[in-house]
């Protein structure tokens, strides 16, 4: 199945998608060039105490439509903070984020805050569930928080449909009412990667994924992220500090000193 299949699953008709310039085809047979995320000579510079800390200095980045892109260095080097200003998770201090043509990052926080509901879907090194909701129910969560009450029940069975596909494609068809005690790291991560393609997203942006997991279940979360990105035309920038795990990747930017360092892989 690919995007388009995959979209086909949720016709909300909500026309969400004409914000952006670029459509949603079936990406899994066009890998165009059109990017779909953009920092332009982006800065962050966090303040501790009286002592600044320069974050970023000038980086560049941009992924394409269809592309498995990760983002090495070491650990404090700035990855999550430029995962964060891609997810319009916060914002540069100077520098400029464009999604597809639009420029977001000075949009106001509400308009960034649709953009991530609607385009965005991220995962995390621990997972971020909810332990009291099931595997189900967890899958659900961004589009309860998104759609409101009265579209959500309106829209219930055809969500829940979509939750259970995304459920069966990520391997987990048989834990739907598990809680997230009961169940191992990699389901976690599992649960946790087909909560963010709940809402279609354009974009998956994935935060050190496997950090938390044995080399093999790592492993495995890899396959299913590169089968995603492969079959279902899931465009993917990913965040590790493992140089295998970045190998797996189409092109690998790496973080020094603030800036990047851009080689594309050879396996590609
Ligand atoms: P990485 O993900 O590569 O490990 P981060 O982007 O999380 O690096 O952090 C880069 C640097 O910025 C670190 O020194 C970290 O302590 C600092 N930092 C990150 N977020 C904040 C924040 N909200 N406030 C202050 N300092 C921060
Ligand atoms: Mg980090």
């Amino acid at each position: 199945m690919n995007k388009t299949a995959l979209a086909s699953q949720e016709s909300t008709g909500e026309g969400r998608r004409q914000s952006v310039a670029y459509a949603h085809g079936n990406l899994s047979t066009t890998k165009s060039k059109a990017p779909i995320i953009r920092a332009v000579d982006v800065y962050k510079t966090y303040q501790k105490g009286r002592l600044k800390v320069p974050v970023l200095r000038g980086v560049d980045f941009q992924v394409e439509q269809g592309e498995f892109s990760a983002i090495i260095g070491q650990s404090g080097s700035g990855k999550s903070t430029l995962l964060h200003l891609l997810g319009t998770l916060d914002v540069p201090d100077q520098g400029e984020v464009f999604f597809g043509e639009q420029r977001i990052d000075n949009l106001k926080a509400i308009k960034r805050d649709r953009i991530r509901n609607q385009e965005v879907g991220m995962i995390f090194q621990f997972y971020h569930l909810l332990p009291e909701l099931t595997t189900l129910e967890n899958v659900l969560t961004p589009k309860m928080i998104s759609t409101g009450a009265f579209r959500y029940l309106l829209n219930r069975r055809q969500y829940i449909e979509r939750a259970r596909m995304l459920l069966e494609l990520v391997g987990l068809g048989h834990r739907l009412n598990h809680k997230p005690r009961e169940l191992s790291g990699g389901e976690m991560q599992r649960t946790a990667i087909a909560r963010a393609l709940i809402s279609d997203p354009t974009l998956l942006l994935a935060d050190e994924p496997t950090g938390n997991l044995d080399s093999q279940t790592g492993k495995d979360i890899m396959d299913l992220l590169q089968r995603l990105n492969r079959d279902e035309g899931v465009t993917i920038v990913m965040v590790t500090h493992d140089n295998e795990i970045a190998s797996q990747a189409d092109s690998v930017v790496r973080l020094v000193e603030g800036r990047v360092q851009k080689s594309r892989n050879q396996a590609a």
